[in-house]
């Protein structure tokens, strides 16, 4: 074919891109093509970290496509208006793009796909955000598992795909012009911390730095915060700027290369799975963006006190390893996963507030902000979920603070005045509101 266009979503990479690959593939010339939209732009849980990481992805994609010959095309506006509109223009004769599985997306990309398709403009989908897509990890009667463990099973069974090269040069339709990059203030949003390294090269390099280190004692190190033991690749993932399937490859290598550490390795191997698997579970059972799993704890009398809830943000609550999990997450926007569980058994269990406060909270301020693992994370912390924690398990925030800070250290460096005697007092006391949280799950199941 003469001409196609690539649609650039959450996937900002040239390495193992897989409409990318096949457009270069079947297409003299291809536009690769990012498009704002104003109704992402303007969702309620979007917040200035992920428009900041992704306005600096975009850039770094910019730079690497024009190093293959190529460049990025910029549009703002609705896509199912942008994209048919751009196809005519260049004559496209189809547009690739990598599938998502949010609820919101399919919708649009549903109506994009119609749209191209009735002005004759072919539409090639592909599998991208995860290792195994989610129709092929499916229990044997073809239905979506929804318990890990099996699914786990299951992924691991399966052969690993092959990574795509990064393709050799592009060539774009020639007098076709960009709009600007527009800047965050532009956008609307100002970045109150400091940013993160964004991009293919970044990403790399983040890979590098724990494939030659923390990677050999994950098991070990990943549930203590004050350790900087994880790989810090959420935001790559999250973006694309990194592939799932070439980290996977990569992750298989390790494993081959150092024998002597395969049960840490394989330990790490087990997150991908569970970013895998929440984005199965949002991809099949989409009612979870904005109910609970278990649809019985919908009717949970959450009390949603305001005033518990802005403590809880502002790292004010009188639990120091709450407090200082709250503050990490405001002034860097990450916090470490054991962090995440713990604060988010706090909000829902000690607090009784919604766990749908806390998921918006979370995606308004995180870099790596991803419906499918925040979701997941949340429906698990609060016993809605999959495979939640059993509601009458309720973390004890602070012998959770004992077992995973035991020196304190991650507490000093966000809460130093935690050891003085000037600190708050609790906002709640832990046995009390756990014993009405159980009164309000009993009461949901009967
Ligand atoms: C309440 C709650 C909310 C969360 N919200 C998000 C979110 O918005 N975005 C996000 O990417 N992760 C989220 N997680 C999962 C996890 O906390 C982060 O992925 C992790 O802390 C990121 O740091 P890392 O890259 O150093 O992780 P590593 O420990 O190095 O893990 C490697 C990668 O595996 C994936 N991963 C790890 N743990 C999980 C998990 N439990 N579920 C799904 N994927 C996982 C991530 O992509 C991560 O980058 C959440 C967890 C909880 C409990």
């Amino acid at each position: 074919m003469k001409r196609a266009l690539v649609w650039f979503r959450r996937d900002l990479r040239t390495v193992d891109h897989p409409a990318l690959a096949a457009a270069v593939g079947q297409a003299e010339q291809v536009a690769p093509v990012f498009v704002f939209d104003p109704a992402i732009l303007k969702a309620p849980d979007i917040g200035p970290p992920r428009v900041a990481y992704l306005l600096a992805a975009l850039d770094s994609l910019d730079k690497n496509l024009r190093e293959l010959g190529g460049r990025l095309f910029i549009r703002s506006g609705s896509p199912a208006e942008v994209l048919p509109a751009l196809a005519q223009q260049i004559k496209a004769e189809a547009i690739f793009w990598n599938d998502d599985v949010e609820p919101y997306a399919l919708a649009r990309d549903a109506e994009v796909q119609a749209r191209c398709q009735s002005l004759g403009c072919a539409v090639q989908r592909f599998q991208d955000q995860t290792v195994h897509g989610p129709d092929s990890v499916l229990k044997s009667d073809g239905t979506p598992y929804a318990v890990f463990t099996p699914y786990s099973r299951a992924w691991l069974a399966r052969p690993l795909p092959k990574p795509l090269p990064r393709p050799k040069t592009i060539t774009t339709p020639a007098g076709l012009s960009s709009d600007p990059l527009p800047s965050l203030a532009e956008l609307g949003f100002t970045l109150r911390i400091p940013m993160i390294s964004s991009g293919e090269k970044a990403a790399l390099d983040t890979w590098k730095t724990f494939a030659a280190g923390p990677a050999s004692s994950y098991a070990s190190g990943r549930n203590f915060p004050a350790l900087d033991s994880t790989s810090r690749l959420s935001p790559h993932l999250r973006f694309g700027t990194i592939s799932p399937r070439w980290l996977a490859d990569r992750v298989d290598r390790l494993l081959a290369e150092q024998p002597a550490h395969r049960k840490e390795i394989e330990v790490f191997r087990q997150e991908l799975i569970w970013r895998d698997f929440y984005k199965t579970i949002l991809r099949h059972f989409p009612r979870v963006a904005t109910g609970c799993f278990k649809p019985e704890y919908d009717a949970l009398g959450w009390e949603n006190r305001d005033d518990l809830f802005t403590a809880w943000c502002e790292g004010r609550t009188g639990y120091p390893i709450v407090d200082a999990a709250m503050r990490q997450l405001n002034a860097t926007g990450w916090m470490h996963n054991r962090l995440r569980m713990i604060v988010a058994s706090f909000l829902t269990k000690d607090l009784l507030v919604s766990w749908q406060w806390g998921e918006r909270y979370f995606m308004q301020h995180l870099f790596d902000g991803d419906l499918a693992a925040n979701n997941g994370g949340w429906q698990w912390a609060a016993s809605t979920g999959t495979d939640a924690q059993p509601y009458f398990r309720i973390f004890n925030p602070a012998s959770q603070a004992e077992k995973f800070d035991p020196e304190g250290r991650f507490i000093e460096t966000w809460v130093p005045e935690a050891t003085s005697l000037r600190y708050l007092p609790p906002i709640v006391d832990h046995a009390t509101q756990r014993t009405r949280a159980l009164a309000l799950f009993q009461a949901a199941r009967s």
